[in-house]
């Protein structure tokens, strides 16, 4: 396998799959699979989650809630969707630990990075819940960070669309996607890989970035044994 050590980007917005709001039951066992998939083979595997299906922080203040208590709202919406794939993923057979950025001690471990790693090494499935434990971030600089924190050789950000297109191919039918990117290229092009703040990180620190299709039955374990699918963002 190419990768031993992966840091999986989960989007709280593809928990929902076909539903307006929060989990959808099917989605959570689909990704439940394709991380089985990958964790049989002996891949160490971490996994950021979103929590856009239940909160973001910056949806706060238009319902008069102050920016960094909806921040704060949005953390804990990602822990419920963490809570949520820990509980799917242990029903599934596997070994996992939820370690959160925020003290939420009768539910999971607080982030102690040493710990992180044990936990890794032990094969057991990181999920890092309630982002970095600070407002003004999101999951994806979560991602980022513990990726670096843990030694991840990739993050793997797994989305609905299969890789980084010249443009929005939702809305541009002549827009084309690339194989491979490198991080000046996307700053120059401005293209839409992940927040400045996650992006620089990444780049900073060599930390490679694949953005492919989550929802494709097979992907993550293709892209785990080296096959080329998505895009590859590299220095
Ligand atoms: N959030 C935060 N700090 C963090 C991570 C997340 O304040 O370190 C908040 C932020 O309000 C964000 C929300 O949690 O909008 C949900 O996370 P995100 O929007 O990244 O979820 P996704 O878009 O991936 O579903």
């Amino acid at each position: 396998m190419k990768y031993k050590r992966i840091l999986l980007k989960l989007s709280g917005e593809a928990l929902m799959g076909d539903k307006n709001y929060g989990i959808d039951p099917v989605r959570l066992q689909q990704y439940t699979q394709e991380i089985k998939k990958v964790h049989d083979m002996g891949v160490e595997v971490a996994i950021v989650i979103g929590g856009g299906n239940i909160f973001r922080g910056v949806q706060a203040e238009k319902s008069g809630i102050d920016r960094v208590q909806g921040d704060y709202m949005g953390m804990l919406a990602t822990l419920i969707n963490a809570m949520a794939l820990q509980s799917a993923l242990e029903q599934g057979g596997m070994y996992t630990r939820l370690m959160s950025g925020i003290k939420i001690e009768s539910v999971c471990e607080p982030f102690i990075r040493r710990r992180a790693i044990r936990h890794l090494e032990k094969g057991r499935i990181v999920i890092f819940g309630a982002g970095i434990g600070n407002p003004y971030f999101t999951t994806d600089s979560t991602a980022s960070l513990r990726a670096i924190e843990v030694e991840a050789d990739i993050v793997l950000k797994g989305t609905r669309v299969d890789g980084v297109y010249t443009a929005d191919p939702e809305k541009d039918p002549t827009a084309t996607k690339y194989k491979t990117i490198s991080f000046q290229e996307v700053y120059e092009k401005n293209l839409n890989v992940m927040d400045m703040t996650a992006f620089t990180l990444c780049q900073e620190n060599n930390l490679p970035i694949i953005v492919f299709d989550m929802n494709l039955a097979g992907n993550l374990k293709k892209l785990v044994e080296g096959e080329e699918i998505g895009t590859l963002i590299t220095s």
